[in-house]
């Protein structure tokens, strides 16, 4: 059974789900202090990555370990639910494995950075 209330959950995972997370916005910093210029969410690419480099033709997803099944330590499915979550994790996989074909397949080259690396040194 689910202890926490369905107000609450829905709480929870929409400050989960918001679309301009931390990590995202550390990689965005870091990208324009390099004076790169992207755009974001592009909607007419496989998957909207977060970042794209069009002129180099580079994607970035900053992927939540959570919601992309990371395998991390932040990764672990809460206590309650727990079929509903692995169900959801794994189409959210699945998801991303055919969108980051598609992507490659039309020349992009993919650069996934988990959230759980972002307070590390990023490598471009
Ligand atoms: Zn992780």
């Amino acid at each position: 059974m689910d202890t926490v209330s369905k107000k609450k959950r829905s709480e929870i995972m929409s400050r989960i789900r918001s679309k301009n997370t931390r990590p995202e916005m550390i990689v965005r910093k870091y990208l324009s202090s390099k004076g790169y210029r992207y755009r974001l969410h592009d909607k007419r690419l496989p998957g909207k990555p977060d970042i794209v480099l069009k002129k180099k033709k580079i994607a970035i997803e900053v992927r939540g370990c959570f919601w992309h099944g990371h395998n991390c330590k932040l990764s672990s499915y809460p206590k309650t639910n727990r079929k509903y979550w692995k169900n959801k994790i794994n189409n959210n996989k699945k998801r991303d494995k055919k969108n980051d074909k598609l992507l490659r397949k039309i020349g992009y080259k993919l650069i996934i950075i988990n959230e759980c690396k972002i307070n590390k040194k990023i490598n471009f």
